[in-house]
């Protein structure tokens, strides 16, 4: 039986991984943080058979604990501080996690690996938000990081620091550099839920407005349940590399809000929508769109939910969600 351990167990991206790896029969251990965290329930609901180990990724001897007792063939770091509005104001915090902590995996799994470096794989969560003022268009393994968040900077950081445990120790240590990837799991800070949740309570008269920052940011997003099958495969690959993982769309914001609100029926949505500058951020990443050509030659990986799709789902699960929660 292969086994798996998973950081970010709790997250979107965890829980899409975790059910894949299971179906497929992995024996999959999942990093929890903290005690009592509130979202053990939901990952045990979600996946059952899953095993919880308590740990945290900026404690290297709780990750040294948790590879001993795991012992496993493949590592997904995911676990990060994740929304990049949230890391401005938590710049150091947002460093130790999603910068630092990256390291302390691929050091607890150096430790572990011993000299059997063929022992374990490793695939890092890495991000667009790296890209930030892109210096090319699309954006592909090659181009230049220009990175405009505490967040994208951090990211960047464990970015190197995989390719460098690669190049230095030869170990087994991919990265996917995935784009937007959404689904109905996708926690409701995030600009797609947000928009969402907000449509199906307004489509059900539970709320009045939605407030908003920049609408004319650009996003290529794809479904979240495509990105952990292209994690798995790069760690079935012969050789550890780098891969973009997107759609090669890109869309804005509005047309995120026209196609939602059009999902409920509303064509002119204009008296539901309100800007607010706190929602605006001290930098932005204007437009990204991804060219995922090596993961499609190499990896044979493909995206099979295009964002229309993508839209509907969200809000056909909000809606059916808000209808629940208020007895309609
Ligand atoms: P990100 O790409 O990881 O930052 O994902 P988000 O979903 O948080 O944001 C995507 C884009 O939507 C960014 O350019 C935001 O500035 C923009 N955006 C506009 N209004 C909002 C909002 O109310 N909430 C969020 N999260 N993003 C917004």
């Amino acid at each position: 039986m292969t086994r798996a351990l998973i950081t970010g167990i709790t997250g979107q991206d965890g829980l899409y991984l975790g059910e894949l790896l299971l179906a497929k029969g992995y024996e999959v251990f999942g990093l929890i943080r903290g005690q009592n965290n509130p979202k053990r329930a939901l990952v045990e609901a979600t996946l059952p058979g899953v095993k919880l180990l308590t740990g945290d990724i900026t404690d290297l001897s709780s990750l040294i604990r948790v590879l001993a007792v795991s012992q496993p063939d493949e590592v997904y770091n995911l676990g990060a501080i994740s929304f990049v509005a949230y890391s401005w104001e938590n710049a150091h915090l947002t460093s130790d996690v999603t910068g630092k902590g990256v390291l302390n995996v691929l050091e607890a799994v150096r430790l572990y690996a011993g000299d059997d470096l063929d022992k374990v794989r490793f695939y890092q969560a890495s991000s667009s938000e790296m890209f930030g003022k892109v210096q090319q268009v699309p954006q592909t393994e090659d181009t230049l990081l220009w990175p405009r968040s505490p967040y994208g900077v951090a990211k960047v950081f464990g970015h190197y620091m995989t390719i460098n445990y690669r190049e230095s120790y030869g170990m087994h240590a991919s990265s996917g550099i995935l784009f937007n990837h959404e689904s109905p799991r996708r926690g409701p800070e995030f600009v797609t839920r947000k928009v969402s949740q907000a449509v199906a309570r307004i489509s059900l008269g539970l709320q009045d407005e939605i407030v908003m920052g920049n609408i004319d940011a650009k996003r290529d997003w794809g479904f979240a349940g495509d990105y952990v099958e292209a994690m798995w495969r790069m760690l079935q690959q012969d050789e550890a590399d780098d891969y973009v993982i997107a759609t090669n769309e890109t869309h804005s914001i509005r047309e995120l809000l026209d196609l939602s609100f059009r999902a409920v029926g509303i064509d002119d949505w204009s008296g539901y929508v309100r800007q607010d500058p706190a929602f605006m951020r001290p930098a932005e990443v204007d437009l990204l769109i991804g060219d995922a050509s090596k993961a499609r030659e190499k990896l044979g990986w493909t995206p099979t939910v295009g964002f229309p799709e993508l839209v509907s789902m969200m809000v056909a699960s909000d809606l059916a969600e808000q209808k629940t929660a208020a007895g309609i």
